[in-house]
Order: C-alpha cells, then structure tokens, then sequence
C-alpha cells in the first residue's frame, strides 16, 4: 500500500495495533519503519536518540516483510523499536550516556535485546540516557539532555525524567512503538510518568542483565516502556525469560500477562501505605492518588490501609548501596580495555586522566560516596548497616502482602521540571526517587500508569507495586486505572 492515507498516523499505533495492521497488510514493515525514522529526524531536537540506526533498520524491516508474506511472523514482527543505550548492542555503538564509552562497539547483543529481535523487532536506535542510568532528569549525559515533547503553558523545555529519558521521550512522541527502559531506582518509572507512557521494573530477576551495562547489580532491571497496558505486556513476555549467562536471572516461566490484563480487579485487595503520602506531594497527585482508589474500588477490589514503616529510610539507603555497587562496577573502565584513553606518563596517570575526562561529575560523585562507604573504616558504619535496613524494608512488603494483593502509590511527587529550574542540589535531585526505590531494594515488580494531568497539563502517573513474580497483579490492575484514566497521549492532543 503506497500513499496510504493512514501514513502520517502509522506513528500513533500502539504495538498491538501494529501488529494487527501488519498481519492484515494494512501496511508492511519497511512502511511502518519509514514513517518512524521520518518522524526521528522531524523530532531530532528532543535528542531522544544517540544513535540512529536507520539502514540497519529497514534491512531488518524487509526481512519482516519477507517472513510475514510467508505467514512466518514471529510475536513482534517488524516492530521498529528503540533500545536504550544501555544495552550491549552487536557492533552497534553502546554508550551508556558516557564519554567513556564513545564508539564503544560490544562484541555481544544482550540477551533482552536479542530477546527482541529473534521476536522479529526492528531496532530503529539507541536511545539517550543519564550517564551509567544515575540521574532523574537526563541531565547528565555526555550527549545532550533530552526534551519532553510536552510543554507546560509558559512554553519551556522540560525534562523527560530519567534516567530513560531518551526511551520515554521517543515512545511519548512517536520516535518508536515501544522502548527498553533499566531501572535501578525508578529510571523506567519516573521517566513513564513524566512523559506519559507506561513503564514497567519487572521483578528482579524477571529479565536477564547479560550484556547490561552494569550500574547496581543487586537493584539493576530492564523493563518495557510503552504507550499503553497492553503493549507493556506483550514487550515483557519476549523480554522476559531464564539465562542461564546470568546468575540472577530467575527460572520462571513467563505468564501470557495479556491474558493477565484482561481479568479485572474483583476481589483484589488493594494497599494505600500511609507512609508515601509525602509532606510536599503536589496537591494534584494526592488527588490522584484518592481517585485512583476509587477506580479500583468501583471496579469491585477490597481497599485496605497499610504501613510500610521504613520507608522514610529506603533513599538513603539507596544512595548508600546504589554507589557502592556503582563504584565497583565502574573500576573496570581505566582506558586501557574499553573506550575512551588519555594518555599520561605512567599507567597511573593514564588512569587518572581517562576516568577523570571519560567521568561527567555525578558519576564522578556517586564513585567517591562509593568507595567512601565501602572503605575499611566506613563498611560498617554505612554499608552494612545500608544491607540491614534494606532487609527491613523488603519485610515491611513481605508484612503487606499477607494482607494486600498489590500496593497503590504516586509513580512521583511532582509533575516534570522545566529544564532550566531543575534542582542544583543533588540531594534534592535524589528525592524524586522517594516513591520508586522501595520497590527495588526489596526487588519488586512495579507498574507507572498515566492517569491524569497536573493543574498545568502535565502528565502524572500512578505506581501499582506486586508481590516478587507477580506482575500479573499489576497488568490487572493497571488496565483499570487506565480504563478510567482514559489519557490522552502527547501524540493524540
Ligand atoms: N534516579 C536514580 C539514580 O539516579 C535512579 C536511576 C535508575 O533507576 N537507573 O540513581
């Protein structure tokens, strides 16, 4: 089909739409591809991507064409897609939103990249990030800070959250039908809210970290970035799965969360823990949050009060762990076997030199708080005592879940900054985290829904947390926030 009218809105599909058009020869791969990479080089000031990688694109997208005039389509053929630039991608440049890292080719495709594409997904790109995913605002990256493509009333610029800020920006605007996202704190969360997208922190384990690029690997987890419920679904069942090249990863079978989605909340009880009702939260996410209870409660699930008592304790007991892992993660880029080299007199110069000009300063910050933590005299003053509490906040879910099937918050306590009044203080940076790293240090799947717009028009997101591997819960409950959310994406207003 040429000149199709349906061409400029190919771009507006969701991934189940797509796939429905592709296999009714709506439209073939190679068109849907081209109408993404047109709408990337219309939108290259949001500087969503790092890299582009069109030709690579539209050859993978002919081979679909190829396979679905055979009725030999697997479960995302001809998709276009973009993978945050986190994701070791075979000979395809990797960053990780570093300088470090520049023109860093791996010789190896993760396993949730690969994952997608023996699904039959085209990859249109590597997407923009934080540097190492540390940030909520992707600020920090060697390769421009991304815009998202909503815009508050007064017209600024503002920040698409982070640390996959590139991923939220790209699938909010129509760059690609669906993202990876990572999300260590909340860097799949954060980002989905502020941007108006769905984002999903699978339990950990869920999804393999093989060809990861690791930031902190006990909190470290891809997950799918997409336009609506449904699609999250279908992204994570190819995504997700058992490897053997990764310790951690768990031997679960993967569920049809689809199916899942369709089942509605009767019956479900639904925890509201007071402790995330923030001094601070914006009046317009409280309201939310009060609606999003309703929604549930009309739609037949049992809504229950509980406590997580130590939350007030999981963000310092983040930035405690998060850069102490970081830091160790990190020794391995000296110049000498990845990337970037400056040159000095001796080794320890060369060192020097390349991790202090391959470095933006957060990360910098996050290696010093590192090392610090985990230094002979400080081990036990912070870092052990960080492993203890976060023992204690995972109990407080272990608690809840004997009385609640899933946890309903805030994703946020504001809406997106503008980029030019973003906090100056890292500490102040940190708090946007507040709601979304308890789900991490206990190792729980958490859902962000869009579920309404601030007083100024800006997106805002609800955040459902489940038991370990029961995503399930949070497909269930997500499609009936959204149901009666009935969002308007960025790309439909
Ligand atoms: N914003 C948090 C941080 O800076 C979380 C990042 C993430 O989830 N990757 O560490």
């Amino acid at each position: 089909m040429t000149n199709s009218p349906m061409k400029n809105d190919l771009v507006c599909l969701t991934l189940a739409e797509a796939k429905v058009g592709l296999h009714q020869k709506k439209f073939s791969a190679v068109e849907l591809t081209k109408a993404y990479l047109q709408a990337m080089e219309q939108h290259r000031s949001l500087n969503a991507y790092i890299l582009e990688t069109p030709e690579l694109a539209l050859e993978s997208a002919k081979k679909s064409d190829e396979r679905l005039a055979k009725g030999e389509g697997r479960e995302l053929e001809g998709i276009p897609l973009a993978i945050k630039d986190l994701f070791c991608t075979e000979g395809i440049q990797t960053t990780a939103g570093s300088h470090i890292l520049e023109g860093f080719k791996p010789a190896y495709e993760s396993t949730v990249s690969a994952n997608l594409k023996n699904a039959g997904a085209v990859c249109l790109g590597k997407t923009n990030m934080d540097e190492f995913a540390m940030g909520s605002a992707n600020i920090t990256s060697y390769y421009g800070n991304v815009i998202n493509p909503w815009k508050r009333a007064d017209g600024k610029d503002l920040t698409p959250g982070g640390s996959s800020g590139g991923s939220a920006s790209a699938v909010a605007r129509g760059l690609a039908v669906a993202a990876t996202g990572t999300d260590t704190g909340g860097s799949i969360r954060q980002p989905a809210a502020f941007s108006g997208i769905v984002g999903v922190k699978p339990t950990y384990g869920r999804c393999s970290r093989w060809g990861v690029v690791a930031f902190a690997s006990s909190l470290d987890q891809a997950g799918p970035m997409t336009r609506d419920v449904r699609d999250a679904a279908l992204m994570l069942e190819v995504m997700a799965g058992y490897d053997p090249k990764d310790s951690t990863s768990a031997p679960v079978d993967v569920p049809s969360f689809e199916m899942a989605m369709t089942q509605g909340v009767k019956g479900l009880r639904v925890g509201i823990p007071k402790e995330y009702r923030l001094e601070g939260m914006h009046e317009d996410l409280v309201a939310l949050w009060e609606r999003g209870t309703q929604w549930l409660k009309e739609a037949g699930a049992e809504i229950v009060d509980i406590s997580l008592p130590h939350t007030k304790y999981s963000l310092p007991t983040y930035y405690v762990l998060a850069p102490a892992e970081a830091s160790s993660n990190l020794a391995r880029y000296d110049g000498v076997r990845y990337g970037l080299r400056v040159p000095g007199k001796t080794l320890d110069e060369l060192y020097e030199n390349t991790r202090s000009d391959g470095f933006g300063v957060e990360v910098q910050r996050r290696i010093l708080i590192g090392t610090y933590v985990l230094s002979a005299g400080y081990y036990d003053a912070y870092y052990l005592k960080a492993q203890r509490v976060r023992k204690l906040i995972a109990q407080d879910f272990e608690v809840a879940f004997q009385k609640v099937d899933v946890i309903l918050t805030p994703t946020t306590p504001t809406a997106a900054f503008a980029l030019d009044e973003k906090p100056t203080d890292p500490v102040v940076m940190y708090l946007n985290d507040v709601l979304t790293v308890p789900a991490n240090l206990a190792g729980l799947p958490a859902i962000s829904i869009p579920a309404g717009l601030s007083k100024e028009g800006l997106p805002l997101g609800l955040q459902l947390i489940g038991p370990a591997f029961d995503e399930n819960v949070l497909f269930r409950a997500g499609r009936v926030l959204e149901e009666n959310a009935s969002f308007k994406p960025i790309l439909e207003r």
